[in-house]
Parts: C-alpha cells; sequence; structure tokens
C-alpha cells in the first residue's frame, strides 16, 4: 500500500498564498497532481485537467516534454549540482551565451543567475544600488516603482509591490520606494538625481489582476530613463519567452533595459532557475583593484544550476526546433477569438489580453460598478468550479486567470473557455 499522501499533506504541508482552514477543513480533498503530459493534468484518481496557467505561468511547453526531459537526464549523467561560488559550469556558461543573444543590439551582454522571479529583481535592484553608490553617485538610492505592481516575496521584492496583501506584516526593511501610477507622472518626480532606477512589469502586471499598460507607455519609461540617467529594471518574470507574442515583452516597443529579470519559464517551467541580465556598464561598475571592496555580494547556493541551465538550453532549443515564435501571432490571434466566446456574458465585465495571458473579470452584472465583494470569494469559487469542468487555473479576486501552455491547439484554449463559461454559469448564474 503506498502512504496515504493526502492524509501527510494535510497533517504537515503548508501551502503558500493558500488559508489553510479552507484547505484543512475535513470535506476538503486536495486535487493530488500526479502526472503530466502536453496541456493535460492528471490527478490521484486518474482524473485529468487542461493547465490553464501553465502551472503558475512557468510551463511554457507543457508538460513531459521529451526535449526538455532528455536535456535533464543527459545532463544527470554529468553532475547534478556544483558551487557556482568560484567555479563555472558547462551549461551555464552556454546559456548565458544564448540568452544574451536573444536581445536585439547585444547591449545586455552580462548574466547573474539565482534561482526565482524575486530573487531575479532583488538582484538587479541590489545591482543599481551599488553600482550608483561605488561610481559616484551615492545619493541615487530611490526606486520607483508602480501601484499594484506585484515583483515577488522576499523582504525587498515585496517592498517594491504595490499590493498591500503581499507585503507581509512588520515589514519594515526593503527599499526606498515611491510609487506612481502613469508614465506621465515621472515627469512630475521631484529631486531626479536620487532615482536610482524605475521598475516595472511590462505591457502587463500580473498579481494585479492581469492589467494592460497603454501601448507606448513603455517606450515613454526607458526615454525618460535615459534622459536622466536612472534605470530601466523590466520584470519580464510572468512576460518572457513568448507569452505576450514575442520572445520578450519588450521587443514589442523596441525597449532594452538596464536589466532584464527572467525566471518561471526560463526553464519552461522544468527547474528553478532566474536570471538577471545587464549591461557592460554596470558589470565594469563592480571591477576594482586586488581588494574586495566592489564586489557583488550577494547569490544563493543553486546559482548557475546544471540541471536548471540545462534546461533552460532545452527550451530554448524547442523555441527554435519548433518554430514557436513564427507560431505565435495565429496561437495568439486563436486566442482572441476563443476569448472573444465569452464576452457576452452577462457576468463577464472586462476580458483584458495580452498575447497568451487573459484576465476575464467576472461582476454581479455588465456594469462594472456592480462588483462583487472580495470577501464573497467568487473568484475562487469559480476556479473550483472549473476543476469540476477539466479546467485548473487561479483566479486574482474576481479575475479568472488563462495563461495556455504556448502548445496550446485551439481545441485546447477552447475547452478552456468552455470550462470557464460553464464554471461562470454555475457560480454567477447564466443571466
Ligand atoms: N515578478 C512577477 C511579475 C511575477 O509574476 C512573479 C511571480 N508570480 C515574481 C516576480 C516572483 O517570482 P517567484 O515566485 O519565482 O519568486
Amino acid at each position: 500500500m503506498p502512504p496515504d499522501f493526502v492524509a501527510l499533506d494535510k497533517a504537515h504541508v503548508w501551502h503558500p498564498f493558500t488559508p489553510m482552514q479552507d484547505w484543512c477543513a475535513p470535506d476538503h480533498e486536495p486535487i493530488m497532481l500526479v502526472d503530466g503530459e502536453g496541456c493535460w493534468l492528471t490527478d490521484q484518481h486518474g482524473n485529468r485537467y487542461l493547465d490553464g496557467n501553465s502551472s503558475i505561468w512557468t510551463n511554457i511547453h507543457g508538460h513531459r516534454h521529451p526535449r526538455i526531459h532528455a536535456a535533464i537526464k543527459a545532463q544527470l549523467d554529468h553532475v547534478a549540482h556544483t558551487s557556482f561560488l568560484g567555479f563555472a559550469n558547462p551549461p551555464a556558461a552556454q546559456l548565458a551565451g544564448e540568452l544574451t543573444a536573444l536581445i536585439p543590439g547585444g547591449r545586455l551582454n552580462k548574466v547573474f543567475y539565482t534561482d526565482n522571479g524575486s530573487t531575479a529583481i532583488e538582484s538587479a535592484v541590489r545591482m543599481s544600488l551599488q553600482y550608483w553608490e561605488q561610481n559616484g553617485s551615492p545619493q541615487r538610492t530611490r526606486i520607483i516603482s508602480f501601484d499594484a505592481a506585484y515583483h515577488g516575496d522576499t523582504l525587498g521584492a515585496a517592498s517594491l509591490g504595490g499590493i498591500p496583501l503581499f507585503k507581509g506584516s512588520g515589514n519594515q526593511f526593503g527599499y526606498a520606494v515611491q510609487r506612481i501610477s502613469s508614465a506621465e507622472q515621472l515627469e512630475s518626480l521631484d529631486d531626479v538625481t536620487s532615482i536610482a532606477a524605475v521598475i516595472i512589469e511590462p505591457l502587463i502586471q500580473g498579481a494585479a489582476g492581469m492589467r494592460v499598460w497603454p501601448q507606448g507607455m513603455l517606450k515613454q519609461i526607458e526615454t525618460w530613463c535615459r534622459a536622466h540617467d536612472v534605470f530601466l529594471i523590466l520584470d519580464e518574470v510572468m512576460t518572457g519567452f513568448g507569452r505576450t507574442g514575442k520572445m520578450f515583452a519588450c521587443e514589442h516597443e523596441d525597449v532594452v533595459p538596464d536589466f532584464l529579470c527572467l525566471a518561471k519559464g526560463l526553464t519552461g517551467g522544468y527547474l528553478p532557475l532566474a536570471a538577471t541580465l545587464t549591461t557592460q556598464r554596470v558589470f565594469d561598475g563592480f571591477l576594482g583593484d586586488a581588494s574586495e571592496g566592489r564586489t557583488f555580494f550577494y547569490g544563493h547556493s543553486y546559482a548557475g544550476s546544471q540541471l536548471g541551465c540545462a534546461a533552460a538550453l532545452a527550451s530554448l532549443a524547442v523555441f527554435r526546433e519548433e518554430r514557436l515564435l513564427e507560431q505565435l501571432p495565429a496561437k495568439v490571434t486563436s486566442f482572441t477569438s476563443v476569448l472573444d466566446t465569452l464576452r457576452a456574458h452577462p457576468h463577464v465585465i472586462d476580458i483584458r489580453q495580452c498575447g497568451l495571458i487573459a484576465g476575464i473579470e467576472i461582476g454581479k452584472s455588465k456594469d462594472p460598478r456592480e462588483e462583487y465583494p472580495a470577501a464573497d470569494r467568487m473568484g475562487v469559487k469559480a476556479c473550483l468550479a472549473a476543476r469540476r469542468h477539466a479546467l485548473l487555473t487561479r483566479p486574482v479576486v474576481n479575475t479568472l486567470v488563462l495563461m495556455p501552455p504556448l502548445c496550446a491547439t485551439e481545441g485546447e484554449m477552447q475547452r478552456m473557455a468552455e470550462a470557464l463559461r460553464a464554471s461562470i454559469d454555475e457560480v454567477c448564474g447564466s443571466d
């Protein structure tokens, strides 16, 4: 007899972003995911579900991709993990070469590895601050971020974010952050010479509820940053690797930041790995004499993970071999028409889309002022109902998220939308 995994989980595991009183309730049986293939996941009872949010926005090629499996297995035959502090390794070196070559113009030619999105962001912020401190502008300590931004959960990353719920109790640490809500507001900031960097989720804010920025905003911010010699940090943790219809969101507006932060889709969702790409200028600002004074004293045990880098290389190979970028515009068009079928629903008040990302907001009626109170947890209820229609996803308050793997067929996207429609009918009614 195998162990009772559900009982063990309920007895001992504390899940992230999860109200544990609901989880541990006697009548709640958690879904235990045991298998996956392509866009589909299978639970402990053999039920199959569509992975409607690419396993929290990571599995861009779906599950069990043979190319990535083979790469991880091949790497295991050499070595799984070695220290990156004082040692190099082949997959990390090759991946750095490939990642830097993906950014047009060759401006981002240095790669710093961590193992999750939050620390990819923190690396960029800490590098910015240390750069200014040791290169003649120690007064540049302020970070400009945006209302409702989400950049991760570590103390520093949480201090950049603009969603109070995610800041944590008693967080008196963190950076000197000033939040704004539009590119125009940059113009009215005082004391610009004290600003170290501007950080933004380009094109679309994720955890804010899939809020799409106005077109041209990113370019405007880049122009402002260049004019004032302020670093631009782009958080492409969610948007990177094809999500928005191009490899990176910044390509839509021909913007090249000073720091590009990548995680989630970097390994195709197979292993934890993150990368912060930056410029020669920033790198040079950390070179010094023989003393260690200008060194970047930051990094994690799994930095440059050999297995993670091997998986990431395979994921990039999948992009090339399956000509994914060429197929993306057609995929996005299919996704748009699939989403259109939900637009007329009496309880869908807004659909926000950016590439293969969608936020479907539900409300009491078509009148956007008639919101469901957050306490009613209608988004959660709709997503729980979706499970009965073979779809797994997670809401942001009243916004249901659809983020199919890039390999999803039009038929699979349609099934995702149909499942959502049935769930909204069930939870909100169909009139
Ligand atoms: N930035 C953005 C835009 C994200 O969506 C996330 C994760 N949802 C993060 C940062 C943090 O990434 P991680 O959870 O890997 O730390």
